[in-house]
């Protein structure tokens, strides 16, 4: 009995090795035999809309599916990369979309999910891009943009992202911690699991007399990383490309 959790992979067709590595992922009798499988947001390192004819999307979509269709729910939450992605491709994909903060019982244990990002409020510069780019109206006007104009945009905001992650402090840019407890008090939960800040750690705090756990996974840019959740508890491991 385990429940696996992935997140920040950001697949690209740079980084060809990592793609294989999630498709053999997928494809192990591990998580074929799990009890489900959760991303929780940057899957890919660009999402340009569900009508992108990109090999990329059609290789992740082939591998999620033949997953869901083993009768392994996979479940899929927007991180700020693949915030477009939609119900058309997650239907095609067989995935199940979450939103940011779902709360699903974990073998009984109430659980906090989420991409991160919004743990982040002490990066007020990100969050206000946040709140534009999370708006339907200015995601329509990006969605109606012909294919190859949005392949540069997005190639725009990777490098405004790599600019802003340049100049802005480590401590900006992790979680603040008041903001974890409060969400955290919200949800009525004691486990949150998160990705975003590729700090890949298993945090343990006391919230209001109870003793808390924070999940953080880790990012796929040079090897894989991994949430086992079990019964009996969690465990983060490596994943090496080979
Ligand atoms: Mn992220």
């Amino acid at each position: 009995m385990a429940t696996i959790f992935i997140s920040d992979l950001h697949l690209d067709d740079g980084r060809p090795h990592i793609t294989a590595l999630f498709e053999r992922l997928l494809a192990s009798d591990e998580v074929r035999s799990a009890d489900a499988v959760y991303i929780l947001g940057d899957l890919v390192d660009a999402w340009i809309g569900d009508d992108d004819d990109a090999a990329l999307p059609a290789r992740i979509a082939q591998a999620t599916r033949s997953l869901s269709e083993a009768d392994v729910p996979v479940y899929f939450m927007a991180g700020n990369r693949d915030f477009l992605l939609g119900s058309a491709y997650a239907a095609r994909a067989g995935l199940t979309l979450l939103e940011d903060g779902t709360v699903h019982a974990l073998y009984g244990r109430p659980t906090l999910l989420m991409h991160g990002d919004v743990l982040c409020t002490d990066d007020v510069a990100y969050q206000a891009v946040r709140q534009q780019v999370r708006q339907p109206q200015w995601q329509a006007q990006i969605l109606a943009m012909p294919l190859p104009a949005r392949r540069a945009f997005a190639a725009k905001a990777r490098e405004d992202s790599r600019a802003h992650t340049g100049t802005t402090g480590e401590a900006i840019m992790d979680v603040n911690q008041q903001a974890v407890a409060t969400t955290m008090r919200e949800a009525g939960v004691t486990r949150l699991i998160h990705g975003h800040t590729h700090r890949p750690a298993i945090h343990h705090f006391d919230l209001d007399g109870r003793a808390a756990e924070r999940i953080v996974l880790g990012d796929w840019y040079e090897h894989g990383s991994v949430l086992r959740v079990t019964p009996e508890g969690s465990e983060l491991a490596g994943l090496s490309a080979g």
